[in-house]
C-alpha cells in the first residue's frame, strides 16, 4: 500500500465527506470500510425482490437537502434527485383524524383550525430565517455573530416547546401531536430543550425545502460522494475493519468516523488515560428496531390524505408520545413505541413495482434491546390502516442490538451515535474547543459522535476535514467542493 497524506476510517456520509473535503485539496487519501459497500448509514439493497430496493439505514433528508456541505457539493449537479411528497409528514390519530405538515405551510395551517394562526405564528419567523437556523445548527457557535436573530427565535421557542409548558402550545391535539411526533426524532425522553431544537430544525425544513428523498435511494448520495474521491485520485477499501490505528501505515492525518467507542477500541492503549475515561463517559440514547417490508399495495390509511406524505409518525397524541419516549428513554419496553414510517413510493413511484412496493418503519425501543419489533410496528401501521396485514409479502426485521452488530457506530442500537442530552448536543463527544481534534496526533473524529451530531449532513466530516487542513497541512481557505467543469 502507497504511503497517502490521509487515511479515513469509516464510509459513512462523514466518513465520505470529510474524504470528499480532504480529496479536493489536492491530498492522497484511502479509505478503509468494515463493511463489503460503502455508505454506512447510506446504503439501498434490494431484499427480498431484485426490483424493490430498501434503505437499510437513513430514508428521507431534509438534512442534506440544506447541509453547506451538501450545498456546495451540488447534489444535484450530479445527478441526485431530492423528490418530495405533496406533504412531508402526516400524523394519524384516532377516529380517522390525521394531522398533515404539508410543504405548503399554509396548507397546512388551513386543516389545524384555531390552532393554524399558532403554527403559523411558529414556523413562517424560522423559515424567514432558515439559512441563519440551519447555519447556527449545523456550524455552531462561531456563526453567532450573524445568526443572532436566528439564535433568539430558537431560544424563545425551545422555551416554549421544550419544557413542560409545551402542553400548552396549542389547544388541538392535531397541532400537538405534529409538533410531538417530530421532537421523537431525537429519540429521548420528552418534552426536552433538545428535543425542541430538532423539532424547531426539522419541523420548519418540513414546509421549507421540504423532506426529501433521493431518486432510487438513499444509496445515491454515498455513490456521488464516492465518485467524487475516486475522480480525485482517493482509493476506498471495503471490508476493510482497522482493529488498531497501529495497524495503519504511517499518514500525516488520520479521520475516524467511528463512535467513542470504537475509537476507544482501536486506540485506547494509546490514548491519555484522562481523554479515554472522558470518551469513556459519552453516553449512547435508546435505540431504533426497524422492519422492511414488501406489501402489495399502498398502504390503506383510514384518512386518505396520510397518503400524501412519504413519512408517517405512528405514536397518537402528544401525551401519549411523550410518555413512550420517556418510558423508552428510561429503557422501559412498550407495546405501543413511537413508530416513524417511510414509504419511499409516495415521492419516487419508481420504488414500486408491479404493485409492489417497499415499506421502512422503525420502532423506538430501549438502549441494546433484541427485541423483534416486527408485531408492535405491524399493529401501529393496522390501528391507522385496516387490513396492512393482509398486503404483507415479506418482511426482514432489525433489533436496536442487531443495529450494533451492523455498524458499530450505533452502539446498542443508539442510531444517533450518542444520546441527544443537552449536554451532548453541545458538547460531543467531549466538551472542547475543537471537538474533532483527539490527544494523538493528526488524528480526528469526524462521526455523528461529534457536532452537529446525528443525520445525513456530511458536516461533522467537512468540518473535521476542515480542522486537519488547517492543522496538520496549513490550509488557511476550504477546498471547491462544486463539480468540476
Ligand atoms: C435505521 C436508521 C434510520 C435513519 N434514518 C435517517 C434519516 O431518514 N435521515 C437522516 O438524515 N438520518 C437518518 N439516520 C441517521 C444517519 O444514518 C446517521 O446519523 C449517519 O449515517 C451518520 O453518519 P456517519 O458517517 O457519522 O456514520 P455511519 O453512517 O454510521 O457510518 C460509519 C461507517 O464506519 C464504518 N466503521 C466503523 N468502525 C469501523 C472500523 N473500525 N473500521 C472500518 N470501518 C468502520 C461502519 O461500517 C460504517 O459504514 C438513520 C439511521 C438509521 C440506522
Amino acid at each position: 500500500m502507497n504511503q497517502a497524506d490521509a487515511f479515513v476510517v469509516g464510509t459513512g456520509p462523514n466518513g465520505l465527506a470529510a474524504a470528499v473535503t480532504l480529496a479536493r485539496a489536492g491530498l492522497s487519501v484511502e479509505l478503509f470500510e468494515a463493511h463489503e459497500s460503502i455508505g454506512g448509514g447510506l446504503r439501498t439493497e434490494a431484499l427480498f425482490d431484485s426490483d424493490i430496493v430498501h434503505d437499510i439505514c437513513s430514508a428521507v433528508h431534509p438534512m442534506a437537502a440544506v447541509s453547506p456541505f451538501f450545498a456546495e457539493f451540488d447534489l444535484a449537479a450530479r445527478g441526485v434527485d431530492l423528490v418530495h411528497s405533496v406533504a412531508s409528514y402526516a400524523h394519524p390519530l384516532d377516529h380517522g383524524q390525521a394531522a398533515i405538515a404539508y410543504k405548503d405551510l399554509g396548507r397546512t395551517c388551513d386543516h389545524l383550525g384555531p390552532d393554524g394562526p399558532r403554527w403559523h405564528r411558529l414556523m413562517q419567523p424560522l423559515i424567514n430565517h432558515s439559512a441563519s437556523v440551519v447555519e447556527l445548527v449545523m456550524t455552531g457557535p462561531r456563526a453567532l455573530p450573524h445568526t443572532t436573530t436566528a439564535a433568539a427565535l430558537l431560544a424563545t421557542r425551545v422555551l416554549a416547546h421544550g419544557t413542560p409548558l409545551a402542553k400548552r402550545q396549542f389547544t388541538n391535539e392535531p397541532a400537538r401531536a405534529l409538533l410531538a411526533g417530530v421532537a421523537a426524532h431525537a429519540i429521548g425522553p420528552l418534552p426536552t430543550p433538545t428535543a425542541a431544537g430538532v423539532a424547531m430544525l426539522l419541523g420548519h425544513l418540513a414546509h421549507s425545502t421540504g423532506w426529501p428523498l433521493p431518486r432510487g435511494g438513499s444509496a445515491r448520495i454515498a455513490e456521488a460522494l464516492a465518485a467524487d474521491i475516486t475522480a480525485h485520485g482517493g482509493i476506498i477499501h471495503t471490508g476493510c475493519r482497522i482493529k488498531n490505528l497501529k495497524d495503519l501505515p504511517p499518514a500525516r492525518t488520520v479521520l475516524l468516523d467511528v463512535a467513542p467507542k470504537g475509537f476507544v477500541e482501536i486506540a485506547g492503549d494509546q490514548l491519555p488515560a484522562a481523554y479515554r475515561r472522558r470518551l469513556q463517559r459519552f453516553r449512547y440514547g435508546p435505540a431504533a428496531a426497524k422492519v422492511d417490508l414488501v406489501v402489495s399495495e399502498p398502504i390503506p390509511w383510514t384518512s386518505p390524505e396520510i397518503a400524501t406524505a412519504a413519512t408517517v409518525h405512528l405514536g397518537g397524541t402528544q401525551a401519549a408520545v411523550f410518555r413512550q419516549e420517556t418510558l423508552n428513554a428510561r429503557g422501559v419496553a412498550t407495546n405501543e413505541p413511537f413508530v416513524l414510517l417511510v414509504d419511499p413510493a409516495v415521492a419516487d413511484p419508481e420504488r414500486a413495482v408491479d404493485s409492489k412496493r417497499p415499506i421502512w418503519a422503525y420502532a423506538h425501543v430501549p438502549h441494546g434491546s433484541h427485541a423483534n419489533p416486527f408485531t408492535s410496528i405491524r399493529q401501529r401501521i393496522e390501528q391507522h390502516a385496516p387490513g396492512f396485514t393482509d398486503t404483507i409479502l415479506a418482511h426482514r426485521s432489525i433489533t436496536g442490538a442487531g443495529y450494533e452488530d451492523y455498524n458499530p457506530n450505533y452502539v446498542g442500537g443508539d442510531i444517533g451515535s450518542g444520546a441527544m442530552t443537552l449536554l451532548q448536543s453541545l458538547a460531543r463527544p467531549t466538551a472542547q474547543a475543537n471537538p474533532y481534534r483527539t490527544p494523538l496526533l493528526g488524528v480526528y473524529l469526524c462521526s455523528a459522535s461529534t457536532p452537529p451530531g446525528p443525520g445525513v449532513h456530511g458536516m461533522s466530516g467537512h468540518l473535521a476535514a476542515l480542522s486537519a487542513l488547517r492543522h496538520e497541512f496549513g490550509f488557511s481557505t476550504a477546498p471547491r467542493l462544486s463539480p468540476d467543469p
